[in-house]
């Protein structure tokens, strides 16, 4: 059969169906035509098939046999990630990503969390996963779930208590790997909470897993805003987007009294992110109870109490961002 035979064959076919022509041939009287049907159910098949069969029997086809192509499988969304970073220790960054990833969970979120803050791994400690370890299946981890709602992978959970600050460079990175390519299932967004200051694990991070967005926590204090900006402009110079800024340890509630002092100052945070044009996020109170409740492994954001809902005004405004992606 002429290659001219086959383009006639095929301007008999209905604009809408030639356009779905994936192949056509005619032998011995048969013509074999493979449709796209991509974006039909078996209605919208069914009627395809039968305008292409009777569009092109007879003037020399006996017979049409019609195939449809599946459907291409819709490509999975990326999984997000939020860095969760800030320019030195102790300003509550593991607080604040932990109780982040619990508040998008609550706000209706599928998150995982992955601490990889090498040098003071504590997500299991503030997820209450203390002890368990993780299993490989197919040589990927399996995340260890939480009561919370968020599945989570710790350097705690990949090494004995107190060794991980050992760990250096190529180790630590591939550690920082094989968390990141877990077996994750349907968890939609990832958040990472890095080590303080600029290492290893955050080159790796910005080299291998590029995050979407970065969210820097910091005190009031000075100086830790100082430590603060340079957490900033490692993730501007990377080209990761700074999602915005979390004021921790902002203004302390006397437990006894209720008068509400600022032990580090007040706004610096608020301030220094006006500075930058990087948003503010919030500010997340001093308060005994945050601590008392983290180091039992209850995330303040999981209850129901005024600090709740500060750390679900932070997930709000993260949660719009990422619906701008
Ligand atoms: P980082 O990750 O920056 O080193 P952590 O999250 O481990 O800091 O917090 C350091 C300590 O401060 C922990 O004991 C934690 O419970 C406590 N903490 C963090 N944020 C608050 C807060 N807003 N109020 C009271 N204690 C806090």
């Amino acid at each position: 059969m002429s290659s001219e035979d086959v383009e006639g064959l095929k301007a008999r076919l209905p604009a809408h169906v030639r356009e779905r022509v994936q192949s056509l041939r005619l032998a011995d009287a048969r013509a074999i035509l493979v449709l796209d049907a991509s974006g039909l159910d078996a209605a919208g098949r069914e009627m395809l098939e039968t305008v292409a069969t009777e569009a092109l029997t007879g003037a020399g086809v006996a017979e049409v046999r019609v195939a449809m192509m599946a459907d291409r499988a819709a490509p999975a969304p990326r999984r997000r990630i939020v860095a969760v970073g800030s320019g030195k220790g102790g300003v509550g960054k593991s607080t604040v990503a932990t109780n982040l990833a619990v508040a998008l969970v609550r706000s209706g979120r599928r998150v995982g969390l992955v601490d990889a803050d090498i040098y003071g791994p504590s997500q299991a400690r503030l997820l209450g996963t203390e002890g368990q370890k993780p299993i490989a299946r197919e040589k990927q981890l399996v995340p260890i779930e939480s009561r919370w709602g968020v599945p989570a992978l710790s350097m705690a959970h990949l090494v004995e208590p107190g060794q991980a600050v050992a760990w250096r460079g190529p180790m630590a990175g591939n550690a920082l790997v094989q968390m990141l390519d877990a077996d994750w299932s349907d968890v939609d967004l990832l958040v990472v909470d890095l080590p303080p200051g600029t290492g290893d694990i955050q080159l790796t991070m910005l080299q291998r897993f590029k995050p979407d967005g970065a969210v820097i926590v910091s005190t009031p204090q000075d100086l830790a805003l100082i430590d603060a900006t340079r957490a900033v402009s490692l993730f501007d110079k990377a080209g990761v987007p700074v999602i915005g800024v979390v004021e921790n340890m902002a203004g302390y509630a006397c437990p006894h009294c209720g008068e509400v002092s600022d032990p580090f100052g007040r706004g610096g945070a608020e301030t220094a992110a006006a500075t930058q044009s990087h948003p503010f996020l919030g500010r997340i109170p001093l308060d005994i109870a945050i601590r008392l409740d983290s180091d039992a492994g209850t995330p303040p954001a999981a209850g129901d109490g005024p600090q709740a809902q500060a750390f679900a005004d932070v997930a709000a405004q993260v949660s719009a961002w990422l619906d701008t992606l």
